[in-house]
């Protein structure tokens, strides 16, 4: 049994349709535990930041812009196989490709408004845990 964390955002246009209690209760159904959480607004530089990796990418500025337009919740998620049970409750990038009862199937709104963000690897958790929580943010 390998317990992980792993990193997960609920996006503006989830919080915007007030869905943070559904998509909770759909993290937690699946066994995985909210060990953090907090209600804050991702700043252009942040944002920028963290979805670096999409820098050159065409979306990449009104991806930053959404990610800014409303408040966000970021969580810190344990339980076993943390980061591979999230990204499939989650659903895929885009709604319309994503499994039923996924997330992104349920909630999604499109390929950029998809309601939530999940690490897609150990390595990455780590770094995106670090980005928003202290250690003396985290209870197990
Ligand atoms: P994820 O790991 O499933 O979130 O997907 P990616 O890391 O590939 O993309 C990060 C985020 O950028 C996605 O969750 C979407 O919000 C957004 N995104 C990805 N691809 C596109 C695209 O082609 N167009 C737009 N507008 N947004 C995109």
């Amino acid at each position: 049994m390998t317990i992980e964390r792993t990193f997960s955002m609920i996006k503006p246009d989830a919080t915007d349709r007030n869905l943070v209690g559904s998509i909770t209760a759909m993290i937690e159904s699946s066994g995985l535990r909210v060990i953090a959480s907090k209600r804050i607004r991702m700043t252009q530089e942040k944002a920028a930041e963290f979805y670096g990796v999409h820098s050159e990418r065409p979306f990449f500025q009104s991806l930053c812009d959404f990610m800014c337009s409303g408040p966000i919740i970021v969580q810190v998620l344990e339980g076993e196989n943390a980061v591979k049970k999230n990204r499939e409750i989650m659903g895929a990038t885009n709604p319309e490709d994503a499994d039923d009862g996924t997330i992104r199937k349920v909630h999604a709104v499109s390929l950029e408004k998809n309601s939530v963000h999940g690490s897609d690897s150990l390595e990455n958790a780590v770094i995106e845990i670090a980005h928003f929580f202290n250690d003396q943010e985290i209870h197990p």
